[in-house]
């Protein structure tokens, strides 16, 4: 679950990151403008008018703006609300004291699958995309992995001090950065993050660090440890994939893709080989989906129609390996998942292998479903499942 950043923020501050002072979530231009006057009244010598989208690049969208006077921010609460910045519609804005800005730098902390721990970024370079910065100053990146043994306490000031010492950030700051990366581990931690980001992490006029922005995104796994994460829920922002949320209630190990392939398979390895083989044959999987071990007729005539809803799809490779499930309840359970569906523009590709295959196919032909097609390997199903997408 990702956060907007005001949330992030709030979630840090309670952490020991520091942030900027406290803004105002405003949804309306009056709300907005009540808000300017509070700050600007309370001693703030300038707001800043935060769309709060689940997106970044916010400031270059026009989405970010400084505002010196009630007018000013009057001006920017009409231009900011209701803006698409990448097809997210901005409804709720966050009003927030200005901070007076020396430098901006950068700081993250992120899973990191490749070495099977945490990633600690840090740049000098910050208030850019950090992908940026990379291909055009790769040294001015420090990327740190960290092993869970070097964190069993969390991450040591020590350690933190030598990131941002190698990430050259000046040394009037460089305790205050230091502290504030323990801190931002220590909050990725107890709040089961994947990713805490700062982008630009600052240097005020008067040599302390906040985290201006505030990039954070919730362990949907961990939910459970957390109250389902109901205290981030918040009207006005598209929450998770609508089918990703449906999904999940329905207990169904789906995620949202990008292509047009969609994917179901059982078992969570087969079907990430099955991503990368619709990938090899030059295709794009539309999502990824474990009906698991059943693999009930039940259980995949859900699956199926959720595949099916997302428009993108084009074609589906159903990629089953029996194991404990026998090829002909595999079969059954297509078939009967099909006739429930009733009519769909899609073919389904259909390879199934394993235990008792030869008669999981047997019954798939002579049900002679018309949009069902089987395969014999995985890339022959890949290959044609690809076509099919192609060509619709
Ligand atoms: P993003 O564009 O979505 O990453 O939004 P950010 O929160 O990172 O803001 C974008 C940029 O706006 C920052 O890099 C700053 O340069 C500027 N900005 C944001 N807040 C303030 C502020 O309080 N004071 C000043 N002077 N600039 C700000
Ligand atoms: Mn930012």
């Amino acid at each position: 679950m990702d956060l907007v950043e005001f949330q992030g923020k709030q979630l840090f501050a309670r952490n020991g990151v520091p942030v900027p002072a406290a803004g105002s979530v405003c949804r309306t231009v009056d709300e907005i403008v009540a808000a300017a006057e509070e700050h600007l009244g309370g001693g703030a010598s300038a707001v800043v008018v935060k769309a709060q989208v689940k997106t970044g690049g916010r400031g270059k969208a026009g989405g970010v703006k400084l505002a010196t006077t009630v007018d000013e921010a009057r001006e920017h609460a009409e231009s900011i609300l209701g803006l698409d910045i990448k097809g997210h519609v901005v409804n709720v804005v966050y009003v927030e004291p200005a901070s007076d800005i020396a430098e901006e730098y950068y700081l993250s902390v992120m899973h990191d699958r490749v070495n099977k721990g945490h990633l600690v970024i840090c740049s000098r370079e910050g208030g850019v995309e950090i992908e940026e910065v990379n291909r055009t100053n790769p040294d001015a990146v420090v990327k740190r992995p960290l092993l869970p043994a070097d964190t069993v306490d969390g991450l040591s000031p020590a350690t933190a001090t030598e990131i941002v010492t190698e990430a050259e950030l000046p040394a009037e700051v460089r305790d205050a950065a230091a502290g504030l990366l323990v801190a931002l581990f220590n909050a990725y931690r107890a709040e089961d993050a994947t990713l805490a980001e700062i982008n630009p992490l600052i240097r005020t006029t008067d040599d302390r660090v906040l985290a201006l922005d505030a990039k954070v995104s919730l362990d949907g796994s961990a939910a459970f440890r957390h109250d389902g994460y109901e205290e981030w829920k918040i009207d006005g922002i598209d929450a998770d994939d609508p089918l990703e949320a449906e999904a999940k209630a329905k207990g169904i190990q789906y995620v949202k893709l990008d292509g047009n392939v969609g994917v179901l398979g059982n078992g969570a390895g087969l079907v990430m080989a099955t991503l990368d083989v619709v990938a090899q044959n030059g295709g794009r999987a539309a999502n990824f989906l474990d009906v698991g071990g059943g693999a009930s007729a039940d259980a995949m005539a859900e699956s199926l129609a959720l595949v099916l809803k997302d428009p993108s799809v084009k074609s589906v490779f159903v990629n089953i390996f029996g194991g404990i499930t026998r090829g002909e309840d595999v079969a059954n359970g297509v078939i009967e998942a099909t006739k429930r569906l009733g009519d769909f523009p899609q073919t389904l590709v259909v390879r199934l292998d394993g235990t008792n295959a030869a008669e999981g196919r047997r019954l798939l032909e002579e049900a002679a479903l018309a949009n069902v097609v089987a395969a014999a390997t995985m890339q022959d199903a890949a290959a044609k499942a690809v076509e099919l997408a192609g060509q619709a």
